[in-house]
């Protein structure tokens, strides 16, 4: 037995990888081409890209905003993309494909030409350990699989493409492109606000959505200007007396906050089924998601990383590195912060009752701590936690909706776990998770629909019993005091 087995020839395999796959290359985007190529864009969703666009437009790039994301994007995405991945990815390259495809209809193009020609620019770099974080590659997949063979991508805070000699790159994520960017975020911020506190009161709907175009306009044209650093406060100042001139109910609607992913909060369209609109339509008020936020929480989170670095640097070369990176987060924040207070304080948001304030973000690592760790990073790591804690210690909203694409692993995976927790000890936070797919709006909008039902009914409780030490006083006769009956504690039992 033993001689046989000493006998049997082991066979090689008949394919041996000898080489690692290094993924698509990418050609650069040179100075010498600049006026050959048109960028394509979008960047969340329409608003966020049209006050972009100005920065295009001033700079003399050639572009294409792409706008709104929609629901045909997810099938492009899937089509050509690889299985299993989050419907970010499936939107923003879907979205790619469907822009693609229109430019070769409509210019009557060669799909090899059109990849000479067009690029494509867009976020989605190195965002932490979840899976988006890996899929620059991917863009190029989906765009070689529709036979867009060499098309070109820029993604923000990705490597993709970066060659030794950038200084002959016709296009960089320069210093002037990201102070543009966070400005056209910002904006876009304080106009989703706007629309949720207008639409939400408005005696005149119609009216509040005519002033928020106008407002639209008026910024983009302000933000197109070689001045814009002065063009933009005193633009909003007018904006700002123009919202608060319209008519509003006086009355206050249940509250609804909504938080999550950072794409399915953010993406206000087919991303996350309109789920602001829908809630103003249903008759609530909806605290919108912010991107400041947001990114205050990216430069939040590196610096508790550099904290973390310094401390456990194995020699000063990691030191230095780590506290050029503490340097990089403050500059930063103190950029975004100044201009966010700036903008804020010319629209006076107060004067219409939007709702701009921005969280304290170590106050919410602290109140999440036990749960979610704060060095647990991720998407939007401990964020989700600190806030239903902050918010239901409070009792400041009457729903809470996490909103995360499908399988999401920090928000589905970690959080909503965690929230289990959180709900045991916050029973009366009316907390709702969805999971976002990109289709089956109809079962989405009917859960939304009952955290609504029982927003409001917790809502009119609160209004009675807020109206109830009123009656007390002008005579009305004094609710009986509780009586203790022995059979408290006993739905423990
Ligand atoms: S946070 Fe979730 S949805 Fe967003 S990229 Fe990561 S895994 Fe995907």
């Amino acid at each position: 037995m033993t001689e046989q087995k000493q006998s049997v020839k082991v066979k090689p395999p008949k394919f041996v990888p000898r080489e690692q796959w290094d993924g698509y290359e990418m050609k650069p985007w040179l100075k010498q081409d600049q006026k050959k190529v048109t960028v394509m864009f979008n960047f969340l969703e329409r608003r966020k890209s049209y006050y972009l666009a100005a920065y295009f437009h001033r700079k003399k790039i050639n572009f294409i905003d792409m706008g709104d994301h929609v629901k045909e994007d997810v099938t492009y995405g899937k089509l050509y993309g690889n299985r299993m991945e989050c419907n970010p990815m499936y939107f923003t390259s879907g979205s790619m494909i469907r822009n693609l495809l229109k430019i070769e209809k409509e210019t009557g193009l060669s799909k090899a030409e059109i990849s000479k020609r067009y690029i494509f620019l867009c976020g989605g770099g190195q965002c932490g350990p979840c899976r988006y974080g890996m899929y620059p590659q991917e863009y190029l997949k989906v765009a070689n699989e529709a036979g867009f063979e060499d098309f070109r991508v820029l993604i923000f805070s990705s490597d993709l493409g970066k060659v030794p000699d950038s200084e002959n790159h016709a296009f960089k994520f320069d210093l002037p492109f990201r102070i543009n960017l966070g400005i056209a975020m910002i904006l876009a911020d304080l106009m989703h606000a706007a629309e949720c506190a207008l639409r939400a009161y408005a005696v005149d709907r119609k009216e509040a959505e005519e002033a928020l175009d106008k407002a639209d306009k008026m910024i983009r044209k302000a933000f197109e200007s070689r001045f814009y650093l002065w063009a933009l406060p005193r633009v909003l100042k007018k904006i700002g007396r123009m919202f608060a001139a319209i008519p509003r109910r006086d009355e206050q609607l249940p509250l609804i906050y909504v938080t999550g992913e950072f794409f399915a909060n953010l993406a206000h369209n087919d991303g996350n089924y309109h789920l602001r609109r829908f809630i103003t339509d249903e008759g609530c008020e909806v605290i919108p998601g912010s991107f400041t936020q947001r990114a205050l929480y990216d430069n939040w989170r590196r610096t508790v990383e550099a904290h973390r670095g310094i401390k456990y640097a194995s020699d000063p070369e990691e030191i230095k590195f780590w506290q050029k990176s503490l340097k990089k987060q403050r500059s930063s924040t103190k950029v975004i912060t100044w201009f966010y207070n700036k903008y804020c304080e010319a629209l006076q948001p107060a004067s219409f009752r939007a709702r701009t304030e921005l969280m304290d973000l170590a106050e919410l690592a602290e109140l999440a701590r036990k749960h979610y760790h704060p060095e647990i990073f991720g998407g939007e790591g401990n964020l989700e936690i600190g806030e239903a804690i902050h918010l239901a210690q409070e009792d400041a909203v009457d729903g809470f909706i996490s909103s995360k694409p499908f399988g999401c692993m920090p928000s589905s995976g970690v959080s909503d776990g965690v929230q289990a927790k959180v709900l045991a000890m916050f029973p009366e936070l009316n907390f709702l998770s969805i999971e976002t797919s990109g289709d089956n709006d109809v079962s989405i909008l009917s859960r939304v629909s009952m955290l609504l039902l029982k927003a409001k009914q917790r809502h009119a409780q609160k209004r009675e019993n807020a109206a109830q030490p009123m009656e007390a006083e002008v005579g009305a006769v004094p609710a009986a005091a509780p009586v203790a009956d022995g059979k408290q504690g006993e739905q423990y039992a």
